[in-house]
């Protein structure tokens, strides 16, 4: 028998590890009272969710998935001990705090002579496998790219049979859960925002509706909210409930479809998306102290500004920028942001309210459905210019002229922002222009802009130019 430790791939198809083991397989899910310490309500409803729909797969299999509670170098010898199962497999990840969990369980299982392997399946190229002719991980996205582009990709794998699965009967353990446990028994509340759906059918259906048209579009229209042409794979991608060799096939399928050249160009700039995405794993991965510290360094620290006001009227969506303050409801609504608009807000925190990022990324990890370390971090170091390849410190988003390009006609900004409804585009982009009394008389209930954007960008570059010691 094999045990095979589902983390972030609650999936059966595509999935390496389960295919990896002697013998017919126990699937095991461990809430890990580490993971459940930096959880939050939108991702572990969620979670829960894609767990759910897992277990009835494998119990559609005739199999089961077993589920335990607590610390998985304790548990997972106990566990493999009461199945007689030969080997533990588990897919590799690469964050900090994953290295360092997955270390202490080998050592376990190796001094208990418990055979295990650890195996290849979360991005197509895993860390430290695409670097610079001197072996070093890249610091710059377009060189890492070309190569990621240039690798051939491996093709999905098959979901285990029947045959392959250990009978439920057989898969009893005094160290398991009788349920699966909710987010109550797990110590959380309900999350405020609608949580989109768990679980690989969601995930199939997303990926190929947007491979049937938006895929086409993506590269003209992604950067724009109101059009919502991206395929919100994200948490399905985060927790794994989708393979990453089922994206990238079936978005090579796309292409082979395509009928003209600026829609096989949209395809790639999608499947660049991809590539971004395990770039910042090799990044998180090369440097686990960028979750905590700034990637890049300079001369001195930055100066930031400590503002409770400002950081609160953000979370809120209250700052009288309205990109801005639509992006931040989508946020609480939705557990969700658009790419563009978390630049945006990511930019005004920064550059506008010169607030730290660790503020704002630390209001991301509660609230985003899709958090994931490298991706968020790798964002907000961007938008703050102290990541890798990070926006240039002397280039700030100018947030009504974002607004403006971006969103023309205010469609995603009246839809996140009620307040505005019935308010003319020009007027919505022209708010930080208006006085007190036209404010009041088309909007009386938004706010007039917390800060003065030009001021604050020169601000900004004068705090940069301090840290670098200009
Ligand atoms: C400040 C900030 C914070 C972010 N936080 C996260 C996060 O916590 N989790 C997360 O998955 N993405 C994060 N992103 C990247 C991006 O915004 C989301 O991946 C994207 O909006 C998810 O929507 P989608 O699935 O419709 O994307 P699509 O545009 O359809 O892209 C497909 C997939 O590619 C990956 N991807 C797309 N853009 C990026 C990117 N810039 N960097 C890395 N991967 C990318 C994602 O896995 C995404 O699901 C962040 C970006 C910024 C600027």
């Amino acid at each position: 028998m094999h045990l095979h430790w589902h983390r972030r791939d609650i999936r059966l198809a595509d999935n390496r590890g389960l295919r990896t083991g002697n013998g017919a397989t126990v699937p095991v899910f461990v809430f890990d009272p580490v993971v459940l310490d930096h959880a939050a309500p939108p991702r572990l409803a969620f979670l829960l969710d894609s767990l759910e729909s897992l277990r009835d797969e494998y119990r559609s299999r005739g199999g089961d998935l077993l589920v335990a509670r607590g610390n998985p170098r304790v548990l997972l010898p106990k566990l493999a001990s009461d199945l007689g199962a030969e080997t533990v497999t588990w897919n590799r990840d690469y964050s900090g705090l994953a290295r360092q969990r997955d270390d202490a369980v080998r050592e376990v299982l190796a001094d208990r002579d418990i055979e295990f392997r650890t195996v290849h399946d979360a991005v197509h190229h895993e860390p430290g496998t695409i670097t610079t002719n001197d072996g070093d991980p890249y610091k710059v996205f377009t060189y890492f790219s070309r190569k990621w582009h240039e690798r051939g990709k491996d093709e999905p794998v098959d979901p285990p049979d029947e045959a392959d699965l250990a009978p439920a009967e057989q898969i009893r353990s005094e160290h398991a859960l009788a349920e699966l446990p909710t987010l109550s028994d797990l110590g959380f509340e309900q999350p405020e925002a609608t949580i989109q759906a768990g679980g690989t059918a969601p995930a199939r259906e997303l990926l190929a509706e947007f491979c049937e048209a938006d895929i086409y579009r993506y590269g003209q229209e992604r950067d724009y909210p109101a059009r919502a042409c991206t395929a919100r794979l994200s948490p399905h991608l985060r927790y794994g409930t989708i393979g990453i060799r089922a994206v990238y096939a079936a978005t090579e399928a796309a292409k082979q479809a395509a009928d003209t050249d600026t829609e096989r160009e949209s395809v790639t700039e999608f499947q660049d998306q991809l590539a971004w995405r395990e770039f910042y794993t090799q990044v998180l991965w090369d440097r686990p102290d960028v979750v905590t510290q700034n990637y890049k360094s300079y001369e001195h620290d930055i100066e930031w500004n400590e503002d409770e006001t400002a950081l609160q009227a953000w979370k809120d969506g209250m700052t009288g920028y309205p990109i801005v303050d639509a992006g931040m409801r989508q946020l609480r609504e939705e557990a969700f942001m658009h790419n563009r608009v978390r630049m945006i807000v990511a930019s005004f925190l920064t550059k506008d309210l010169l607030i730290d990022w660790r503020q704002g990324y630390e209001w991301f990890t509660e609230k985003l459905v899709d958090h994931d370390t490298a991706n968020d971090n790798g964002g907000w170091q961007w938008a703050a210019s102290t990541g890798t390849d990070a926006q240039p410190y002397f280039r700030v988003f100018n947030p009504m002229k974002q607004g403006k390009d971006y969103d023309p006609d205010a469609e995603y900004i009246r839809e996140y922002v009620p307040e505005l409804d019935g308010v003319p585009a020009d007027v919505v982009h022209s708010w930080h222009e208006l006085d007190d009394g036209a404010r009041h008389m088309h909007a009386p209930d938004y706010p007039a802009p917390i800060v003065d954007h030009s001021q604050r960008r020169e601000e900004a570059i004068e705090m940069f130019e301090r840290a670098r010691g200009d």
